[in-house]
């Protein structure tokens, strides 16, 4: 069922003198057609409001249908905002002046110079017929959304809806769907993946692409709506294959899959098993690893050995190498790793050590660095990072790098399927 959302436009709405009945006209005609209302805006005579409604709904729905806002008036914003919006320019129309002007001709009047904006036509959109009034109406599809864009008064609206969208909506009703994808990136912050992936998917302007960030990780959603499945698919797998370009082995998963599960089906693919030294984690590594049912294949154990002799005792870090080097250094989280392994006799061991943070960071080490190391039985990989936030956030970035290097390993060395 298709869905659609209304937004009446005006200031006067806002008061108690004047009721929006316009989107109950639109309701009834559009749910008989098959069309669900998921919901109505009522917004003033505001740019950035009105801006802002259309967005969301742009977000949510393939249809969307407005009323008021386009009279020959400064307070009418509607066609304005919406241009701008989509960053179409609005052009002058001259059948639509003459029009205007021929109107106002009928009465004896000489059309006034401010109803030349009702004439405005943002790029590709349709003009629709008004047989009441001055302003026409507009037609604008983007991106796979239909707007339609109808004057406020209900005698002009109505004839209009009924002769000039309704076989429009038609169109489209019941085959349109919206389809998915969401690829998810790690080690990259936000804007970074966006400058590396816009030149892609700007190519595809009727796919909707958004960028959501969260610690340690971006989601990147694909949305389209089409009734042609296979346009769909081909358009992703397009947009796919330019974002891997772009983002080389950073999109580590194609199906919402969180990177815990990436990992424990890298595991279990490989038939290898992984144990973890953990210092400024705290355990979250292991409590990650472990969330996933049927961890106990691949997780042996791990240790959070938080001070310098529970390292010693229970990772077999040289007591020495604590003293010469610190306990958060690159050569400490190898030993952790490298003894951790050994100690539990796992395919893989992780050893972890950090400075978390809101204290004990010092000018050489300060909150945030972090160390990370994988030991695999050859050579031993080792991150050094500086992490940015929180206590929350540095321990978990830094078990999402833990993590990804464990990915990264399996990228490189043995079968990694796709995520
Ligand atoms: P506009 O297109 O914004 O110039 O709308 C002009 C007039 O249409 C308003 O002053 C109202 O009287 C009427 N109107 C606008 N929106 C609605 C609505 N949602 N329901 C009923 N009447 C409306
Ligand atoms: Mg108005």
């Amino acid at each position: 069922m298709m869905k659609a959302e209304i937004i009446a436009v005006g200031s006067e709405l806002l008061t108690p003198d004047r009721l929006d009945t316009n989107s109950l006209f639109l309701t009834e005609e559009l749910n008989k057609l098959g069309v669900e209302i998921l919901r109505k805006t009522i917004v003033g005579d505001d740019r950035e409001l009105l801006s802002k409604a259309f967005r969301d709904a742009l977000n949510r729905v393939p249809l969307i249908i407005s009323s008021g806002g386009l009279g020959p008036t400064e307070d009418d914003l509607t066609r304005e905002t919406v241009a701008d919006l989509l960053g179409r320019r609005l052009k002058l129309n001259e059948a639509i002046l003459d029009a205007i002007k021929a109107r106002f001709r009928s009465f004896n009047r000489q059309m006034p110079d401010i109803n030349v904006r009702q004439a405005m036509v943002p790029e590709g959109a349709e003009a629709l017929n008004n047989t009441r009034g001055t302003a026409p109406g507009l037609w604008i599809e983007d991106g796979g959304h239909m707007i339609a864009l109808l004057p406020g008064p209900p005698r002009e609206l109505k004839p209009m809806f009924l002769e000039e969208v309704l076989r429009r909506v038609a169109r489209s009703v019941s085959t349109v769907r919206m389809f998915h994808r969401e690829l998810r990136v790690t080690g990259l912050g936000e804007s970074a993946v966006d400058q590396r992936i816009q030149p892609v998917y700007k190519r595809f302007t009727d796919v909707n692409t958004t960028v959501l960030a969260s610690p340690g990780e971006i989601q990147i959603h694909l949305r389209m709506w089409t009734d042609d499945a296979k346009l769909a698919q081909k358009h992703f797998a397009e947009i796919e294959q330019g974002f891997e370009l772009a983002l080389t082995d950073r999109i580590f998963s194609r199906d919402g899959s969180s990177l815990e599960e990436v990992v424990a089906r890298l595991l279990t693919l490989n038939g290898a098993t992984i144990s973890a030294a953990e210092s400024c984690t705290g355990g979250l590594l292991a409590q990650r690893l472990t969330s996933i049912a049927g961890s106990s294949s691949y997780f042996l154990g791990g240790v959070v050995c938080y001070s310098n002799e529970m390292k010693t005792a229970w990772a077999d870090v040289p007591k020495e190498l604590i003293e010469a080097k610190g306990a958060v250094s690159p050569e400490v989280a190898v030993a952790l790793a490298e003894g951790i392994r050994r100690h539990v006799g796992s395919t893989l061991g992780v050893g972890i050590t950090g400075i978390a943070g809101p204290g004990g960071g010092s000018e050489e080490k300060p909150v945030g660095t972090v160390h990370i190391a994988v030991a695999s039985g050859g050579e031993t990989k080792a991150r050094a990072v500086r992490f940015m936030g929180d206590r929350d956030m540095i321990r978990l970035q830094a078990s999402q790098l833990a993590l990804d290097l464990v990915r990264v390993h399996f990228l490189y060395n043995g079968s990694a399927k796709r995520g």
